[in-house]
Parts: C-alpha cells; sequence; structure tokens
C-alpha cells in the first residue's frame, strides 16, 4: 500500500431557491465526506452536522484506524441524530445522508447511505461509486423505470434510507484500489439534479485548480436553475502507483472483508498439508492389515487400529469364529491394541499364532477364516 498524495477543494452553496444551506461538508487530511439534512425549519442543517461530526473525528486518527472505522462512524452519526430528534420535538423527523471516504495508503473506503454521490473520475470514464438510496433508483434496479425516466420523476430524491430515521442503519460500504491521476468528486443531489453525469465528469477533469473546478460545478447548477443547495467536495489523487488509466475501476462491493495474502497463503498451506496427510494416511491404511476383536469376535481388519476425529481408520476386512473367550485371557489386551499383519495374507498367517484355551483348542483344531466371511459384511463370525 504506497500512500498517496491528495490534493483537495470544496464548496458548498445555497442555490438559487432554497433560503437555507442544509449541506454539510468536511475536507481533510484523509477524510471527505458530504452530507445533506432533510427537515422543516432549522433541522437538516442540524441533522447534516451532527451525523459530520463523528466522521470529522475520523481526520484525528491514522489512515489505517480510520479505514477500519469509516461505516461505524457513520453509524454513529446515525443514533446522534436519531437521538436527537427523539429529545427535541422541534426536530422530530430530521435526517441526513451521509456520503464519507477515507483515504488510506492506495485505497479508499467509502461508507454511504442516502443520494449524495461519490463519483470516480479515472481519464475518460465517470462511475459512480455509491448507490442512490431513493426510491427512483429502487424501481430502475426492478426494472420498473429506465435510468432516463428516473431522472424526470417529481419522486426522484424520495429516500429509502437515511441517517436518523431509527436508531440502526444499514451503511453500504465499498473500497477501491487508486491509481495516479484518480479523481474522486462527493457531491449533494443539488449537483446530480441539475448536470448530467458526463457533464460532471467534463468539468471535473478541466484542469488542475481544485477550488476553480469546484466554483465551476456550482455555477453550472445554478445556471441551470439552482434548485437545492450545490455542495462538491473534490479530491485529486497522485502518486499511486498505477500511472495508465485506462482500465475501469473494480469496486469491492458492500462488505467485502478481504482475507489479508499473507493469512490467505497459509491457510491454503495448511489445506494442502491436511489434505494431503489425511489421503497419505488413508492410503496407508488402505494397505494395513491387522488382527483385532469385533463384537466379541477375533477378526481381520483392514487399516489401521486407530479412530481420528471420530473416523475409523479401519473396517472388518474377515470375520473368524474364534470368540474372544476362546482366547487365553492375558493375550487379549494385545489383540485389543491390534496385530499388525504387513498383508492380508501375514495376517491370516498370524491367527495361528494365537493362544486358545484348551477347550477352544479343541472346538479350532487348527483356526482358519470363517468360509462364510466376506468383506465389509456384518461383523458377527459365523458359528457353524
Ligand atoms: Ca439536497
Amino acid at each position: 500500500m504506497t500512500p498517496v498524495q491528495v490534493r483537495v477543494g470544496a464548496l458548498s452553496d445555497v442555490g438559487k431557491v432554497r433560503e437555507r444551506n442544509e449541506d454539510a461538508h468536511f475536507a481533510g487530511s484523509h477524510v471527505f465526506a458530504v452530507a445533506d439534512g432533510l427537515g422543516g425549519h432549522r433541522a437538516g442543517e442540524v441533522a447534516s452536522d451532527l451525523a459530520l461530526g463523528s466522521v470529522r473525528a475520523l481526520d484525528e486518527l491514522p489512515p489505517r484506524t480510520a479505514a477500519t472505522k469509516v461505516a461505524e462512524a457513520v453509524r454513529k452519526g446515525n443514533r446522534a441524530v436519531h437521538d436527537r430528534a427523539q429529545k427535541d420535538d422541534s426536530l422530530r423527523g430530521m435526517g441526513t445522508t451521509m456520503t464519507a471516504v477515507v483515504i488510506s495508503g492506495d485505497t479508499a473506503h467509502i461508507a454511504h447511505v442516502g443520494d449524495s454521490r461519490c463519483y470516480l473520475v479515472r481519464g475518460d470514464a465517470i462511475t459512480q461509486l455509491s448507490n442512490d438510496h431513493t426510491l427512483v433508483a429502487r424501481m430502475v434496479s426492478e426494472g420498473r423505470l429506465t435510468p432516463e425516466q428516473a431522472e424526470a420523476h417529481p419522486q426522484r430524491s424520495v429516500l429509502t434510507r437515511a441517517l436518523g430515521a431509527d436508531r440502526e442503519v444499514e451503511v453500504d460500504e465499498t473500497q477501491i484500489t487508486l491509481m495516479d491521476g484518480d479523481r474522486l468528486l462527493l457531491c449533494s443531489d443539488g449537483l446530480t439534479g441539475m448536470l448530467a453525469d458526463d457533464e460532471i465528469r467534463r468539468l471535473v477533469s478541466s484542469g488542475s485548480d481544485l477550488e476553480e473546478i469546484c466554483q465551476t460545478l456550482v455555477d453550472e447548477a445554478n445556471d441551470r436553475g439552482g434548485l437545492d443547495n450545490i455542495t462538491v467536495v473534490l479530491v485529486d489523487v497522485s502518486g499511486a502507483p498505477g500511472a495508465t488509466p485506462a482500465q475501469a475501476p473494480r469496486a469491492h462491493r458492500p462488505r467485502s472483508r478481504r482475507i489479508p495474502l499473507r493469512l490467505f497463503v497459509w491457510l491454503a498451506i495448511l489445506a494442502v498439508l491436511i489434505t494431503g496427510a489425511y489421503f497419505g494416511v488413508r492410503s496407508w491404511a488402505d494397505r494395513s492389515y491387522y488382527i483385532g476383536l469385533d463384537h466379541g469376535h477375533v477378526a481381520i481388519y483392514r487399516g489401521l487400529p486407530v479412530t481420528v476425529g471420530g473416523i475409523h481408520l479401519s473396517h472388518v476386512e474377515q470375520p473368524t469364529d474364534i470368540k474372544s473367550s476362546d482366547v487365553m485371557a492375558y493375550f487379549l489386551p494385545r489383540l485389543r491394541e491390534g496385530i499388525r499383519g504387513t498383508s492380508l495374507a501375514s495376517a491370516r498367517a498370524k491367527l495361528t499364532d494365537i493362544p486358545l484355551t484348551t477347550d477352544a483348542q479343541k472346538a479350532h483344531a487348527t483356526p482358519t477364516p470363517s468360509p462364510s466371511a466376506s468383506a465389509n459384511t456384518s461383523p458377527k463370525a459365523s458359528a457353524t
């Protein structure tokens, strides 16, 4: 993660119609945010400023730490707005959007709720990195509206998600790897309601003076009517490793918690070792035989006389009709342990080594495998 250099420009304007500016924004050293407040009287201003407080505090933390806390800061802002609205009747129903970015190393971490936007302008392409939480965006995703119809829809600013409405809020999290020359634009809907994406792209990449570009964006929105408050925060990235602005950005969509590469490699090695060990033991087990006890009878097993993690590494290959009560008592512990044979034939040969009681010797003049025996069948030896 090579740290990138960032430059930032920002501007907020009341527009031509509204009496107050309910937008709030923050441009720190590695934290950037736009909030668009909603509510009567002064409530919208209170909401956007209150929500911004916890995001602003991230700029005091080192970038790496701030990056891990950006979504939590937005949730904290949500609770602050919600709790305040519960306490104060004049603020009841207030809410705000929040689009916050933390840049750490060469990665931008984005946390977002509402219809303010985060755009990436890379080369000739503009990509909206945030999803609009609006009714019309939902209808577009459900195929009930075309994007063109959505732009002209009278209810296009009706939000499906905002800070302050409930004590808990779902926060979208996105990360992108930055490249040299990238520009990130955070803006409220006072800009995007007036300008098309392609016009925004053209203006954002129109020069190197970021304050001037912000002024141009605001002026353009006002020229088209300035129906709402207009806020823009423009971040210019340099020094990122990628010098070719050709590829489209890959946004890692919500909550992809990436496993660090080193951990991943170790886990992969461990998995290979475990798999290898399992098959190694399995194949060793398959070539091994032993004499043991099975339900009160001597039997030849294929495998190893052990159980690993509840899995038996052996099965009865050949039952016999020698009962454990036929075997001299002192020898039984050895049978319980298992007497190894290197092959089925050697295991069979070792059957004759089992010391039998006198009575049993009479019955089994020569201990042999039961003629009815077969592999993997009932362990019960046939008593003929
Ligand atoms: Ca607005």
